[in-house]
């Protein structure tokens, strides 16, 4: 019989997205599901449509104790391509406007709602066998500490770090809230000066834990890129690996995305699609190469680098076109620039399908990421036969190599790189990037390359189930 795995995040793409991390709970349980019984689980938030996904109740209503208060849970699900998905209904967890509160702060309750995921967690590995806990990022992060205190809990945990930017610290007086016993509050434990780590509890009492690349694995044990986890992390090495991210083909496919105004196979395909967003976006010139941005609005993204460069990037031969959302001084100080230049547009908003249709539209996505745990932007770029202009970090590093090295052949996606992240060197990769457009033939001979390569799950969905093996035998 298979094993059984229960799969744990705070978003999980349709149902709740505002980034990557949605995207791999999606896709990754659905490249795992043939090899083994996958159960997603994650948040009813208010913004999920039921009806539409065909959510329903599974269990009666049930009581958790939580810090001495009583919570009311009720247990939904839905069977979503193929993965079996249970969704958690607490009103303190779901009735929110926002996931995680406006882009500006995190709601001040968010240690009692996420403690409470953990908590309902936890409680459903008592009353059900699952042969593997797959935990996510901060949010879900405590249930690796309380199954642990329960003896009669014998499923193993898999704790993934998608960013450890964001880590779920909070006051040190939310320990008594959330049910977690004082000794806890320790250096090896989840104390982080003076607070509470959430982050801390998953990578200290996970069997195992996994970054999303490679590359990023080795950074975070660096003080440059470790969040003040670089010590913790390193003293947990032996239990540490970077595996690569993955893109669902089917989701992210110009061939049968039904969001693009007509599909394609390779970059000769993409002409209506950049005339529709040229017009969308209010920018003139299809012979232009069109770069865009698509992304949160936050200091991670190179959003700094972006508003520095862009005023010197407007005076090339190109149009820019920016999708985001995120923190208000970027949006005005990107706002102000599309105002002064007629060849840079901004879209301010979350919009999949549109992001979809930019990124057939585009010749070149920009990525000039401070640091980038894994990226997924590049990899949809190079499906949909646009050039990733990227700073060589993180898993950009991993997945995105130089154009001036392209093999004919080989498995590896080309972009444009830079090594540091300064205005100059962008503006320069920019500008590399413009020449390598006016070589149509060479440009379209990398595009198409790259629309051949594998960047779905098959590899990495292989090195997932080598390590529920190892950590369940
Ligand atoms: P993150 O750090 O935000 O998780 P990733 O590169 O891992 O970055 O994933 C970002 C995902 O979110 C991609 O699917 C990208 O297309 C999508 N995305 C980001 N911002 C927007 C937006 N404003 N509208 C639509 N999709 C977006």
């Amino acid at each position: 019989m298979a094993k059984r795995v229960l799969f744990a995040a705070s978003e999980v793409y349709p149902f709740a997205k505002t980034g990557g991390l949605a995207d791999v709970a999606h896709s990754l349980p659905k490249a795992l599901c043939s090899r083994y019984d996958v159960h997603v689980i994650l948040p009813l938030y208010r913004s999920i449509d039921r009806d539409k996904y065909d959510i329903t109740l599974l269990h009666e209503p049930f009581n958790i104790e939580m810090g001495g208060e009583e919570y009311t849970i009720e247990i939904y699900g839905c069977l979503f391509e193929g993965v079996e998905c249970r969704f958690v209904y607490a009103p303190l967890l779901c009735e929110r406007d926002y996931l995680y509160g406006p882009p500006e702060c995190g709601y001040e309750d968010n240690a009692l709602r996420f403690g409470l995921f953990s908590h309902v967690i936890a409680a459903l590995l008592r009353s059900e066998h699952y042969d593997i806990l797959h935990l996510n990022d901060w949010q879900c992060a405590l249930a690796a500490l309380l199954i642990r205190e329960d003896p009669m809990i014998p499923t193993k945990t898999l704790y993934t770090i998608h960013n450890l930017a964001y880590q779920g610290v909070f006051d040190a007086d939310v320990l008594e809230q959330i049910g977690v016993d004082s000794r806890y509050f320790t250096l090896d434990a989840v104390e982080f000066y003076g607070k509470v780590n959430f982050m801390k509890a998953g990578i200290a009492y996970a069997d195992f834990v996994t970054t999303v690349s490679p590359t990023y694995a080795k950074e975070i044990m660096t003080h440059e890129f470790g969040c003040g986890l670089e010590g913790f992390l390193s003293f947990h090495s032996r239990k540490l690996q970077g595996i690569l991210n993955g893109i669902d083909p089917e989701h992210f496919s110009p061939m049968s995305d039904t969001a693009l105004v007509s599909t394609y196979k390779n970059v000769k395909g993409k002409k209506s699609s950049k005339s529709d967003i040229l017009k969308q976006f209010g920018l003139k010139g299809a012979t232009k190469p069109l770069f865009v941005f698509i992304g949160r609005f936050t200091g991670q993204k190179g959003v700094d680098l972006l508003i520095e460069t862009l005023p010197k990037m407007a005076a090339l031969e190109c149009n820019i076109a920016i999708l985001g959302d995120g923190e208000e001084e970027y949006s005005t100080a990107l706002n102000a620039i599309a105002q002064s230049y007629k060849n840079v547009s901004l879209h301010v908003g979350y919009d999949e399908a549109l992001s979809h249709r930019m990124y057939a539209a585009s010749d070149f996505l920009l990525m000039p990421s401070l640091f980038e745990p894994c990226g997924l932007n590049q990899m949809i770029a190079f499906a949909y036969g646009s050039l990733p202009v990227v700073h060589r970090v993180g898993g950009l590093a991993d997945t995105v190599k130089k154009f001036e090295n392209y093999k004919e052949g080989s498995s590896v996606g080309y972009g444009i790189v830079f090594n540091t992240p300064a205005s100059r060197a962008l503006l320069s990769a920019v500008q590399k990037a413009c020449e390598l457009y006016t070589d149509k033939k060479r440009f379209e001979e990398i595009a198409n390359h790259n629309m051949e390569c594998d960047f779905s799950w098959s590899e990495s969905a292989k090195v997932y189930s080598r390590l529920y093996e190892s950590i369940s035998k």
